[in-house]
């Protein structure tokens, strides 16, 4: 038994208390990104260069399952078209490695340019964008630039900190708790594309 399909013994109740949790810090997040990108005077319109054509990994099952649940509310006909596309986007992107080429191809729940899930999106479609900076224990800090398009709006990038440290620190705190809960260990590493397959799978 894999470990995603591990989480379908966990009980409902419990989940819904570890999601909860989970949106709370994501309402954290997304409050304090408002705040600095006000701060910056940037506005996130959809662009060219879409960050949800980014390959971007996701760790926690906690994020997998706020997925699931966004995913499990669309209806039926929406449901199937974007897993159409997320055994697609799987199949381009193995192809693409094997040849080792690059490979960008859009997050299958982008819809006519919207997230379809937007209010279950996991962390760092929340967090992108802004410039940050991360600080591990006993290393100096990590500073990240803002996407191409926060280039463009603010060339003259003041000193606005946006530390993301205590929300990966909670992120962590509370994926700990819930695989201390659920009996798992490790951690997944699954593109949205991955992570959509799996859910039509059953898992
Ligand atoms: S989950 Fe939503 S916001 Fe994140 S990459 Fe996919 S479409 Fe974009």
């Amino acid at each position: 038994m894999n470990s995603l399909s591990a989480l379908a013994d966990f009980q409902a109740d419990k989940l819904d208390i570890f999601l909860s949790r989970l949106q709370t810090i994501f309402a954290q997040m997304d409050q304090k990104y408002d705040e600095v990108a006000e701060a910056y005077g940037f506005k996130c319109r959809g662009c060219e260069d879409n960050c949800c054509l980014t390959r971007f990994y996701h760790h926690t099952y906690l994020e997998y399952l706020y997925v699931r649940l966004g995913f499990d509310k669309l209806d039926f006909p929406e449901r199937k078209i974007i897993l159409t596309r997320a055994v697609d986007v799987c199949r381009q992107v193995e192809m693409a490695d094997k040849k080792g080429e690059p490979v960008r191809q859009m997050c299958p729940l982008n819809q006519r340019g919207m997230c379809s899930i937007y209010f279950y999106r996991p962390m760092i479609c929340r967090m992108h964008g802004i410039p940050h900076e991360l600080r591990k224990p006993g290393q100096p800090a990590f500073h990240g630039p803002g996407c191409g398009d926060f280039d463009k709006q603010c060339p003259d990038v003041s000193n606005v900190q946006f530390d993301r440290t205590p929300f990966y620190f909670e992120m962590a705190k509370l994926e700990n708790e819930f695989k201390q809960a659920a009996g798992l260990t490790g951690r997944i590493k699954l593109t949205i594309a991955e992570m959509i397959t799996c859910i039509g799978q059953g898992a």
